[in-house]
């Protein structure tokens, strides 16, 4: 795989850049900026080398326009471009005529790329037209490489595809997770154990231990596994709406024995106000010298706005792009860069 750090660009280059700026969002407000504002280093990185970013992403549910991305983008970053355009439909008339007028240090946004059917029908001619538009891909959407479809890996079959700065760093720090330090502790909580099983079963070769809480430890599909050494469950309720203070002090030391720690689900039902277990293993986690990795949608959402005196070694953006790669060790995307 090449990263965009080592590609070369020339002033007048148009590089197609896949984000992900599928942020959450009200009708017309962008609520929560971070994977905008992870594509900031990419895309300013092109344009001081000259080069014109068109960008494509995914936006929203049922053909919703990508235009509160784009606000954002806007006008929080417009110092920091030549000129900043929507454009509609990049194959027709007007589209072309402003992406063939467009001059060094310009950001063109196409708009909600699954507008068209094609791209998660990864059709091919789709994926050809949308390459036409540029000499180079970057790919600086890890968090939608799961998926097989036209923007993620279409382009790179026509033109020449690297990784874009959060791309690698997503890529880099995950991959740690296949060689870590020991004791490593991976702590798995949510629901839907199911999806999670392969991850756990993979983890169970790497890890030293697993503690399973949230929804997951009383799931059924947990039964064949419930029973290895390695497995640690909740103290208490099983079935309690957060984890408890009996489980968290039996995990303290754990953590700050440990040197590499993932985690991955809240352990409270958050959305209804369980969140107190959830903040307490944030915080134990914070203070532990152990190189913390955390990811997943629901654990972002959980803990955006809480601010921790030590930063996490690493925290994902990439949701369940994250947890497929750890079970797979390799995405779609990632492969249609190699
Ligand atoms: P992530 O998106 O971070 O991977 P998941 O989607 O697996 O996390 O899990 C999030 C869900 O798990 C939330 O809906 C939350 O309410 C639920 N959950 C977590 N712990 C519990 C619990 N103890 N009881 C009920 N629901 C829980
Ligand atoms: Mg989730």
């Amino acid at each position: 795989m090449e990263y965009l750090r080592d590609t070369s660009i020339n002033s007048g280059d148009r590089v197609i850049v896949r984000t992900d700026w599928n942020v959450p969002h009200t009708e017309t407000k962008v609520t929560g900026s971070s994977r905008i504002e992870v594509s900031l280093e990419t895309l300013i990185y092109i344009k001081d080398k000259g080069g014109i970013s068109i960008v494509l992403s995914h936006f929203g549910r049922d053909g919703e326009s990508i235009s509160p991305a784009f606000d954002f983008f806007k006008s929080n970053y417009v110092g920091l471009f030549s000129n900043i355009y929507l454009v509609k439909d990049p194959f027709s008339n007007e589209g072309l005529e402003i992406i063939n007028s467009l001059v060094p240090g310009d950001v063109v946004v196409i708009e909600n790329i699954r507008l068209w059917e094609e791209e998660e029908k990864n059709d091919d001619a789709f994926a050809q037209k949308l390459a036409s538009l540029a000499t180079l891909y970057v790919n600086d959407a890890f968090s939608s490489s799961h998926r097989k479809h036209a923007s993620i890996v279409g382009i790179p079959r026509y033109i020449k595809g690297v990784a874009g700065f959060r791309f690698e760093q997503e890529y880099k720090k995950l991959s740690e997770m296949f060689n870590p330090e020991h004791p490593f502790l991976f702590i798995l909580g949510g629901a839907k154990f199911e999806t999670k099983l392969p991850l756990v079963e993979k983890f169970l070769y790497i890890a030293d231990s697993i503690f399973i809480g949230g929804m997951n430890a009383y799931s059924a599909s947990l039964l064949p596994i419930s029973q290895n050494p390695k497995v640690i469950l909740p103290l208490g309720d099983i079935k309690a709406l957060d984890i408890n203070t009996e489980t968290l002090e039996m995990l303290a030391p754990k953590i700050n024995n440990a040197k590499y720690i993932l985690w991955n689900g809240p352990l409270g039902k958050y959305e209804d106000g369980y969140v107190e277990g959830t903040q307490k293993l944030a915080k134990l986690l914070g203070d532990s010298d152990a190189k913390v990795i955390l990811g997943g949608g629901d654990t972002e959402t959980v803990l955006s706005g809480i601010h921790f005196k030590h930063p996490f070694y690493f925290t994902s953006l990439s949701g369940g792009a994250m947890l497929d790669f750890l079970a797979n060790g390799t995405l779609p995307g990632v492969e249609a860069l190699t």
